[in-house]
């Protein structure tokens, strides 16, 4: 119950009153509401509890002070102090009995409220509240006005209650005058202390309210003095922004009406500036002191509504909320520019604080007040008083941001590839910017950087022969053929030729129907003939279904899973393509296959095409425009090669700091990361540039400068909280800049290994937040991951209190970007994304599309939720997700098996299980966490990829044989695939 206002009071003594007919109906206002001219951005800031209410701002306007029901096991409202720049909420009352009327000191160091934790009865009274809201009988309305409050203060960074008032009666709605110096509160203390007459005793029985008055008091508690005598309750008296008046409402006797008043800080000159015979209350100066806000029920008991009223009362009162139900308690912040109030426009109904921006120029032209001017704004306050914000530099901001991004997106930059000199300079540029925030370093020897190996490219070694029976020429290297990055090394003998069209095999999709380049074709033991990239001429949604299996590591497996000796890749006189011959790049996921692979020219395709009489040209054109080819063999053709690649290994290097919270490093960490490596030019298989942008630089803003900018921001946020002690974590908070994360994932998959190589990382990371993509806000922040731990939920809602973003959840855990690396290590993960777009992995990704002012909001709360789990006492509790179909790979499939593939394995040894589902097919098929698939259905499992590919062929219900490496031991499984739902 709102005490200070005594709303629901208000409204119980109304319905009496009325029903005993001792009040006329009130007439309805004439005044038109104004809501939507007057207040805007309105949004709920608090939601825990049962209701809230009695918001004040701090004077510099950081904090909020506001009372709600929340505690369990006790029933009434405590007080909290909520930081607006950090979205922490502390309890500042010990939580024992009722507590209301709360108020910050000037300075910002203290809190006062009024308290009944030290009436002996206090806990019985909570005990009987709540056996009687349980048995839903109407709450006690004797206890409103409890004898036993008095005032307390406490400093707001916690500590001691110390006692300002002990007098008998309830003392209570006291808040500091401006400089610190005075307490003005109400009290009916001498109802209690001074002898009463039969007829006033027997009013106090039924209503202490009655005898409520104003008084004053010094900051220490001493020299009281008492303002009003008038009979009735006065009360929820405040000072102006300025100290030179107080305003109140006063009721009528009978407790019928209230009406506002303001006088002197002495109590002198008091009059009334409403005449609405309503009640009228809570009232509150705007800080220019030139009119009050407050709430009155003018429209109904139920209903109170916020109007406003010049501070001398000349004019009628002009409304200004019209939303059902209750409105009160309204504040303004110290600049003026916000108001906070009650408001039961919530999804329950129940009470809560809102936050809104507040127009003061319309406000003026309704009450017909004269433009306030910048002067008599309260922007300036006395100098002594604290900033309302933190310097600029420190702040996350979006010019910082914007340079940030500018830097890493920059043609020097050169797209950023993993290993290459761009890839240097924007992990230079990371490391120098942690450098200067004084982090600790993070990576190698005691330096920023942490180095990993990859196998950059392959290059073709001395013993490349390719020897083709039944065709006049002989292939001449790198100008006919080419063997493709991916292929097995080694000698193949002679073998037969088929031509299988496109050689996509895809599983059916929606309405899409499936397609199969291969149909009964039988190619086993045999070359398999096939062109590059997938149909021209089909439509977009068909040509969408089929890209994901048109790469050439998947073509690959589609061929060796059907037991091809070898793959030769013909580009096709249709195909725009710049190479005729496929360019020699190395795929990491696909290393280690053990089929024979190479690109052919069109004209030596068309030479082993000639003898079946077929011309590469009229069957491209056939398939492209959608007709389904049977595949055929090539008569009198045989294939034979040997294949000689050389791979070259390079070093690709991550950025780590640590914002340490003690001496030494702490025994968890929380870890936020994004990554700093892009697509250089175009990485093979990644880039999505059309014919006309290939080879250009591949800038990367939103992918992932944005994500880095974002990070850098945070780390100086964070840094410089620490520094000013607005913060005392528990547990450090590293800072990631991974490499490698468009190859694989690999910089953040060697950090996990790096950091410790036991199966789980968890709780020594206590999370990992990552940003990738977090430059293109439009109307929604995309939170993915959120099933990993249940502490994602409460941590988004509460972090966002002060950011107010708009935002969509996603639970699932697996997503091709570095939070799986740490998830699949046992970490609860959440990833911030604002969205694809048509930009995305093109050259158009470019820094002048990105929305700043976004970023800053997703990097605030990023923030602030780093900046929370790095305050918790637990590390969050991590939720293993079934994982089927989860991974971006598996979407498509209908068969469910259960298994946590490992993405990232790339060694060609069989495909790593790094999980299975509970009750799962795999588990009762007795498949393994740790077990590597190296057959399945009969065929040979080196990656992922073929991995990837034989589930695809796998029938729901029918038993299929998987042979495991466990412990350097073979064992043989056989696993029945269920049905996904
Ligand atoms: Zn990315």
């Amino acid at each position: 119950m709102f005490d200070r206002y005594c709303g629901d009071y208000a409204k119980q003594t109304a319905a009496l009153l009325m029903a005993a007919g001792a009040l006329t109906p009130f007439a309805t206002g004439a005044a038109e509401t104004e809501e939507a001219a007057l207040i805007t951005s309105v949004r709920q800031l608090t939601f825990e509890g049962r209701r809230a209410g009695e918001g004040y701002f701090s004077r510099d306007g950081t904090q909020i002070v506001f009372q709600s029901e929340r505690e369990p096991g006790n029933p009434f409202y405590q007080i909290y102090l909520l930081d607006l720049e950090t979205g922490d909420t502390r309890r500042m009352s010990n939580g024992v009995g009722k507590t209301t009327c709360a108020w910050i000191h000037p300075d910002g160091g203290k809190v006062l409220f009024a308290s009944t934790h030290l009436d002996p009865e206090a806990e019985a009274k909570q005990k009987e509240e709540l056996e009687q809201r349980a048995s839903g009988t109407g709450r006690r309305y004797a206890w409103s006005f409890d004898p036993t409050y008095d005032i307390f203060e406490t400093p707001a960074a916690g500590g001691e209650l110390v006692r300002l008032t002990d007098a008998e009666g309830y003392d209570a709605e006291g808040s500091w005058s401006p400089d610190g110096e005075f307490i003005l509160f109400a009290s009916n203390r001498h109802a209690y202390s001074e002898p009463l007459s039969a007829e006033e005793q027997e009013i106090l029985e039924r209503d202490e309210s009655y005898f409520m008055d104003l008084y004053v008091m010094r900051a220490d508690g001493s020299d009281v003095r008492r303002l009003t005598d008038e009979p009735g309750y006065d009360g929820g008296p405040f000072y102006s922004h300025d100290g030179s008046k107080i305003v109140w409402r006063r009721f009528a006797p009978d407790g019928g009406t209230a009406e506002i008043y303001t006088a002197n800080p002495d109590g002198s000159g008091a009059k009334a500036i409403t005449r609405l015979a309503a009640m009228s209350w809570a009232p509150f100066f705007h800080p220019s002191g030139d009119y009050v806000i407050f709430a009155t029920n003018l429209h109904g008991f139920g209903n109170f509504e916020l109007y406003m009223v010049d501070t001398e009362g000349r004019r009628d009162p002009v409304r200004v909320t019209d939303s059902e139900g209750f409105d009160g308690l309204p504040v303004f912040s110290p600049d003026g520019a916000q108001i906070s109030w009650s408001s039961a426009r919530t999804s329950d109904g129940k009470p809560q604080l809102f936050l809104a921006d507040w127009n003061d120029a319309e406000a003026r032209r309704l009450l017909g007040l004269a433009d306030s001017g910048d002067a008599s704004q309260p922007a300036t306050q006395p100098a002594t008083l604290p900033p309302a914000l933190p310097p600029t530099k420190a702040a996350i901001d979006p010019d910082d941001l914007r340079r940030h991004v500018e830097v890493l997106a920059a043609p020097e930059m050169n797209g950023r590839l993993t290993g290459s000199p761009g890839e240097r300079r924007a992990t230079a540029y990371v490391a120098s910017a942690f450098e200067a925030l004084g982090l600790t370093p993070a990576g190698d020897d005691g330096g920023y950087f942490q180095g990993f190996d990859f196998t950059a490219s392959v290059k073709l070694g001395a013993e490349n022969e390719l020897t083709i029976d039944g065709v006049d020429q002989a292939p001449i290297l790198d100008r006919d053929w080419r063997p493709l990055g991916l292929s097995a090394t080694g000698s193949t003998e002679p073998a037969d030729v088929v031509f299988a069209g496109y050689g996509i095999v895809a599983p059916g999709d929606g309405d899409a129907e499936p397609y199969d380049s291969y149909g009964e074709l039988d190619v086993a033991d045999k070359w398999v003939l096939i062109l590059r990239y997938l149909p021209e001429g089909i439509g977009q949604e068909r040509r969408q279904q089929l890209y994901r299996y048109a790469e050439l590591s998947y073509k690959a497996a589609v061929a060796r899973a059907r037991g091809a000796q070898g793959l030769l890749v013909a580009t096709g006189p249709m195909a725009r393509a710049k190479d005729p011959l496929v360019p020699l790049t190395f795929e990491s996921a696909a290393a280690g296959s053990s089929l024979a692979a190479l690109s052919v020219s069109d004209e030596l395709a068309q030479a082993m095409l000639a003898g079946a009489g077929k011309h590469i040209a009229e069957l491209q054109g056939a398939l492209d425009s959608g007709e389904s080819l049977e595949g055929f063999e090539l008569p009198g053709v045989r294939v034979a090669a040997e294949i000689d690649l050389v791979q070259e290994t390079a070093g690709g290097r991550n950025v780590l700091a640590r914002l340490q919270a003690g001496e030494a490093a702490s025994d968890s960490a929380v870890v936020i990361g994004a990554h700093v490596d892009h697509l250089g030019r175009g990485l093979e298989g990644k880039s999505l540039a059309l014919p006309e942008e290939q080879g250009q630089v591949h800038f990367g803003a939103d992918d992932n400068a944005s994500g880095v900018a974002a990070l850098l921001e945070i780390a100086e946020y964070l840094a410089d909280l620490k520094a000013r002690g607005k913060w005392q974590p528990k547990r450090d908070v590293i800072f990631a800049a991974w490499s490698g994360e468009e190859i694989g994932l690999l910089g953040s998959t060697h950090f996990t290994r790096s950091f410790d190589d036991g199966e789980t990382l968890h709780p020594a990371i206590a999370a990992y937040l990552n940003m990738d993509m977090v430059g293109r806000l439009d109307d929604k922040l995309i939170l993915q991951g959120v099933g990993s731990s249940p502490v994602w939920p409460q941590e988004i809602e509460k972090r966002n209190v002060p950011v107010g973003l708009s935002i969509v959840t996603n639970d699932s855990a697996f997503m091709a970007t570095d939070a799986t690396a740490f998830y699949l290590k046992g970490v609860p993960v959440l990833n911030a994304f604002t969205g694809a777009h048509g930009d995305y992995s093109t050259p158009r990704d470019t820094a002048d599309k990105l929305n700043y002012v976004g970023m800053q909001k997703v990097a605030r709360l990023m923030a602030l939720i780093t900046r929370s789990l790095a305050t918790a006492e637990a590390a969050p509790d991590y939720v293993r997700q079934d994982p089927t179909g989860q991974s971006p790979r598996r979407r498509m499939s209908r068969v469910y098996m259960g298994t946590i593939p490992d993405y990232t394995l790339t060694d060609g040894a069989g495909a790593r299980i790094s999980g299975v589902a509970k009750d799962g097919p795999a588990a009762s098929g007795g498949l393994m966490k740790g077990d590597i698939v190296v057959e399945m259905a009969g065929q040979a499992i080196a990656n992922i990829y073929d991995y990837s590919h034989a589930l695809d062929s796998l029938k729901i219900g029918v038993p299929v044989g998987l042979v495991v490496l466990r412990g350097g031991e073979r064992v043989s499984l056989t696993i029945t695939p269920g049905a996904r739902e």
